[in-house]
């Protein structure tokens, strides 16, 4: 049987990419050379200009055999301890100046070969001191992914190569690789010894040492084996596994480190105006109930009543033993306001964005995205079988382009109708022009226009004066509408496509009945009382003017008031010291918004009053200028 050695090396602008190789029999030369072509196209660093395979036949009758290396780990507290602990193992081996070695490594870095140390002279015989010596023709006979890099398999076959080596003594390896802090030290004697870590993280310094004997063998003989002589791993050690609570606790130290890490804090007291924090009352500016319907005596008393007379859950799915009276009232009620022919009600807005997204999105959709849509719009688009397009943010030009760029089956364009962590507004004529236009389902978060835009509070399409209506509208009960959960308005094959499709609807049980009274509670507050819409409309013109007045940069027609910080750490400390002066207004981080645009993110009621809002503008703009 024919036997061939295959070698990838892949490059960008000079720089080396990417490199693997195999022996392998002549049957599995086509795949092989596949896999390992997109392993090249696919890699980290970058997408390569020049790839090289390079497929040579060998001799069979060459090929030496050897067991991989016996391996073992040390682990060490710090990088000090890791580099002692190897140079005790250069001890065992007679090596007594493993230090020096180890300052050599660090010298003559970076190097693609390895340095060639003479134990008998002392000296470096690399024939070539820029390259260093070069280790091929290896492999190993056990099963590896080919699209894949094991890199420590690779390096256990490397390794284990060497240590065959005429005259070898021992290998030192450091990773370049700068999150890779794992060294080894290897030889016949003491194995494959891992050691971690023999570097600190970020470092991209690495390198290795072959250390041989010219006493046992002569330089050209140890060169020509490392360099030509092909050998098979017979067996190969898995790499080996570290406690599975090591990542966890490596990426909470991460989070902490980059000012992203996140606790929940109590408030106890209904979520209103005042609450209490460790028992200190504190104005809170950063609910989303907006107005402040969640302590609202009548709608807690629906809620109540509805726990009396209807029980504490609804026992199952809707398509079940879920669906009680008041699932259908509210829906109507909701139908209603919204000015739809029905509606549907999930347990959570999020919930109601990744299930209906999900299963409108199949593998002949595509979904038009906006880049700061909410995390459960972006979810939804994830979990879909199609295809997502994100345009530029409330960008009906970019919109337009990219519906040209992308001709479709089938097609959805989502929004939200007020942004979330901007409080900006869709452009909803554009928006339902470009959806009928481009025959596109067009589907509108409302979460926060529910209660808040239009002279009554009924959204985004009584803002723009119902000029236009788009096909689903989304909303949230979790709001404005002072309860839990979200809705779907829509036209009725719409919701009866949903109610059998949408899995967050269908595998859920039905929200409980006291959320959903609450919910319906607050619809009839809002609309016997829509001087709540306008108090909340007045706060925010009031609130802005009075931000200016301490010249703060802050625009908004909704609820939402975003002051933009930028640095999350500065944003954390602002946060911190409002908190002292009893406000409430938590820093908003990545992921919730991009990296460097850390912000203080004011929600305001329609129940503040204008001292509270004239004292928090004051705290915010001394804190700014504190920090
Ligand atoms: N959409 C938007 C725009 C939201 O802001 C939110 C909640 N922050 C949701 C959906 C999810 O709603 P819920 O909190 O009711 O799950």
């Amino acid at each position: 049987m024919s036997l061939f050695s295959i070698k990838m090396r892949a490059s960008q602008k000079e720089r080396h990419i990417s490199g693997a190789e195999r022996i392998l029999p002549e049957t599995k030369l086509p795949a092989a050379v596949q896999h390992l072509t997109e392993r090249a196209l696919h890699h980290s660093l970058g997408k390569p200009d020049y790839i090289q395979v390079k497929v040579e036949e060998i001799e069979p009758a060459s090929l030496q055999y050897y067991p991989a290396l016996p391996v073992s780990s040390i682990m060490a507290n710090t990088v000090e301890e890791g580099k002692k602990a190897l140079i005790t193992l250069l001890e065992k081996e007679g090596i007594v100046h493993g230090a020096s070695l180890l300052t050599l490594l660090e010298k003559r870095a970076p190097m693609r070969g390895a340095i060639l140390y003479d134990l008998a002279t002392h000296t470096c015989q690399e024939p070539d001191k820029e390259r260093g010596v070069r280790v091929t023709y290896m492999d190993s006979l056990a099963p590896r992914p080919e699209a894949e890099k094991c890199h420590f398999q690779e390096a256990l076959i490397l390794a284990t190569k060497t240590a065959h080596a005429p005259g070898m003594i021992g290998e030192i390896c450091i990773s370049d690789d700068p999150d890779y802090v794992t060294g080894y030290y290897a030889s016949l004697t003491q194995g494959y010894v891992r050691i971690s870590p023999l570097k600190e993280h970020g470092a991209s310094l690495g390198g290795r040492i072959f250390i041989f004997d010219s006493r046992l063998a002569e330089v050209e003989t140890v060169c020509t084996y490392l360099e030509k002589q092909p050998v098979c791993i017979t067996d190969m050690a898995l790499p080996p596994k570290k406690d599975p609570l090591f990542y966890i606790e490596e990426e909470l130290a991460q989070l902490k480190k980059d000012n992203l890490y996140r606790t929940t804090q109590v408030l106890s007291a209904p979520q209103t105006t005042h609450v209490y924090r460790n028992g200190k009352e504190m104005l809170l500016l950063s609910s989303n109930t907006y107005l402040d319907l969640a302590n609202h005596p009548k709608v807690k008393e629906a809620s109540a009543n509805a726990v009396l007379s209807f029980g504490t859950s609804s026992g199952g799915s809707r398509l079940t033993t879920g669906t009680q009276p008041i699932h259908e009232e509210l829906e109507q009620a909701l139908a209603a306001f919204k000015h739809t022919e029905g509606a549907l009600v999930f347990n959570t807005g999020y919930m109601t964005n990744l299930g209906t997204i999900s299963a409108l999105s199949d593998e002949d959709t595509l979904v038009f995205s906006d880049e700061y849509n909410h995390a459960s719009i972006i979810d939804g688009c994830r979990l879909g079988k199609g295809k997502t397009v994100v345009y530029r943010h409330l960008d009906m030009k970019d919109l337009e382009k990219k519906l040209k760029e992308h001709p479709c089956k089938k097609g959805i364009i989502v929004s939200d109708a007020v942004f979330s962590m901007d409080g900006d507004i869709l452009d909803l004529p554009m928006f339902v022009r470009l959806g009928k236009e481009y025959k596109m389902l067009t589907m509108v978060d409302e979460a926060h226009s529910t209660g808040v835009l239009g002279k009554t509070g009924h959204g985004i399409t009584e803002h723009f004066h119902y000029t236009c209506q788009p096909d689903i509208l989304m909303g949230t009960l979790s709001k404005a509408l002072g309860s839990e959960g979200g809705f779907i308005c829509s036209s009725l094959p719409i919701l009866s496509y949903l109610k059998n499709k949408a899995r967050s609807f269908i595998f859920a049980t039905a929200p409980a009945p006291s959320t959903l009274a609450a919910a319906l509670s607050s619809l009839h507050v809002l609309q016997e009382e829509p001087q709540r819409v306008q108090a909340l409309q007045e706060n925010i013109r009031f609130f802005c003017r009075a931000l200016h007045n301490e010249g703060i940069e802050a625009h908004s027609e909704t609820a939402i008031i975003p002051i933009l910080i930028g640095d999350e750490k500065k944003a954390v400390a602002i946060a911190a010291q409002l908190q002292n002066e009893g406000l409430l207004i938590p820093p908003i981080r990545y992921p919730t918004v991009p990296l460097g645009t850390a912000r203080l993110r004011v929600a305001l009621m329609a129940t503040h009053t204008q001292e509270e809002l004239t004292y928090a503008a004051k705290a915010i703009g001394k804190a700014i200028q504190t920090y």
